[in-house]
């Protein structure tokens, strides 16, 4: 007889919300409706959004990736990423004469339009964000001097801006939540007279998606959060469960799932960063299913409605993407 002692794998909750967003999928149809429209192949500078399955399944109906414009041919179709570009990046690839679309998510494009109005008031910035992130090189590269890069409170000490009276913060749209406003109350506390944005720039996907993992947390036993390593929201998704005080794991497929994680667990909570497929969330359910979980409960949470036009020259035209990653 099995010890009662020893839990043993129950049941699944799922996060509500999780996966997708307005944004990636926005950016998923751009290409896929600029393929059907023009042809493949289409260019896409840096991954559409931070996925492996998405960035191949999209690789396979006829997109290429590049991370240099010098990669594309002339008279190309080139699509920027959800995460945007710089203001440089923009420029060199009008100089080349491609035709665009944009996929930056437009919530990151007002982070754009913030730091251009403001910067002509004569504004400096601080930006709090992950240094390397292509979000960060996009948004810092709207100027070309004048906003600060900070990472965490011992860099608010250390950033050195030429003036204080005119500074404003802006912020990497997927940030956690709480390490942001740690970092926004350093930021307060040395320059008293900084301006902060009127509504805070992490996105609602990137805060929903935090607040569903705080709720899930206490009630399991494990978190699995759906996420490719690159994911800025997904890594924070785990990063804060394990904050909370759950076992957590990132995987990109099910095929990452060990079975060792499960041994011992009675409760699987699981989430998806907001560039990954619910397909993946399936297969992953369907895996841990097979480990021994007997039944999948979803959990009660915000409804997202949030849908965003997608750009002039794909959206009035009767294209139906084939096959829509989901
Ligand atoms: S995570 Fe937020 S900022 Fe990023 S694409 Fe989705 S909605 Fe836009």
């Amino acid at each position: 007889m099995s010890d009662p002692a020893i839990k043993t794998l129950d049941e699944i909750i799922l996060a509500e919300p999780r996966g997708f967003c307005a944004g990636v999928d926005r950016a998923i149809e751009i290409v896929e409706r600029a393929i059907a429209k023009f042809g493949a192949p289409i260019y896409v500078r840096h991954e559409i959004v931070h996925n492996t399955y998405v960035v191949n399944e999209l690789k396979a109906k006829g997109a290429i990736f590049i991370e240099e414009l010098s990669d594309v041919p002339p008279g190309a179709t080139l699509v920027f990423s959800a995460h945007g570009v710089s203001k440089a990046v923009q420029q060199e690839a009008r100089d080349r004469g491609f035709d665009i679309f944009d996929a930056t998510c437009p919530l990151v494009t007002k982070v754009h339009v913030e730091v251009a109005k403001l910067a002509k008031e004569g504004y400096e910035f601080i930006m709090i964000g992950h240094k390397g992130h292509p979000e960060v090189e996009g948004t810092m590269g709207q100027l070309s001097s004048g906003i600060h890069l900070v990472e965490d409170v011992e860099d608010v000490a250390r950033v050195q801006p030429a003036q204080v009276e005119k500074l404003a913060v802006v912020t990497q749209t997927t940030l956690s939540v709480d390490d942001a406003a740690e970092i926004s109350a350093a930021v307060r506390a040395r320059f008293p007279l900084v301006r902060e944005p009127k509504q805070q720039d992490i996105c609602y996907a990137t805060q929903n998606r935090q607040d569903a993992v705080k709720i899930m947390s206490p009630q399991v036993d494990l978190v699995i959060v759906v996420g490719s390593p690159t994911s800025s929201n997904s890594n924070r998704l785990r990063e804060l469960a394990q904050r909370l005080g759950t076992e957590s794991y990132m995987v990109d497929s099910a095929a990452e799932l060990r079975a060792e994680w499960f041994e011992g667990k009675s409760r699987i909570g699981l989430t998806a960063g907001a560039s990954a497929p619910e397909v993946l969330v399936r297969e992953v359910i369907d895996r841990i299913r097979a480990l021994g979980a007997v039944s999948v409960r979803k959990m009660d949470g915000i409804e997202e409605t949030i849908k965003f036009p997608l750009p002039k020259g794909l959206k009035l035209d009767d294209i139906a993407p084939p096959g829509h990653i989901s």
